[in-house]
């Protein structure tokens, strides 16, 4: 498997280099959301510290992911109305990553609503505003 790369995007993100919508954020991880949403409220949670995805993060970074991922679903479930969750990871070009610092998708889903298909860039006041549901929404 490749070293990580400390200038993928995410770590930037992380450095503050790039600007990004932050929904939380605590000593090990950061939420935020994904500029090309899937739903509404697609949002990503990362390890602050570097790991490229499932395959090499250790069993702490696994930890801390998790436990806002948790956090930040039923907040988003919550802010959005939602029914369910889908949440995916992504683990090398082959298992279809394309950001090379581990991440997880949070997708709040509606009862027969499909996904939209990657790629398509969203409004970012909108995305603005979801941050700020979301972010309302954790306790
Ligand atoms: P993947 O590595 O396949 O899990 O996908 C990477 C995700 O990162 C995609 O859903 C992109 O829309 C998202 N993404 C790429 N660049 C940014 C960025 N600057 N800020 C937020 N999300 C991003």
């Amino acid at each position: 498997m490749p070293a990580y790369d400390d200038d993928n995007i995410f770590a930037k993100i992380l450095r503050g280099e790039i600007p990004s919508f932050k929904v939380y954020e605590d000593d090990d991880t950061f939420c935020f959301m994904d500029i090309m949403p899937r739903t509404d409220g697609h949002c990503l949670v990362i390890p602050k510290t570097p790991c490229r995805n499932i395959l090499d993060a250790t069993p702490a970074q696994l930890a801390a992911c998790m436990a806002t991922v948790s956090k930040v679903a039923n907040a988003a479930k919550a802010a959005f109305g939602a029914d369910g969750i889908t949440l995916q990871q992504f683990s090398e070009a082959a298992g279809g990553q394309e950001v090379f610092h581990l991440h997880f998708h949070i997708h709040p889903r509606h009862e027969g609503v499909p996904m939209r298909a990657p790629g398509t860039m969203g409004d970012m006041d909108t995305i603005k505003d979801h941050a700020a549901q979301i972010a309302a929404a954790i306790s």
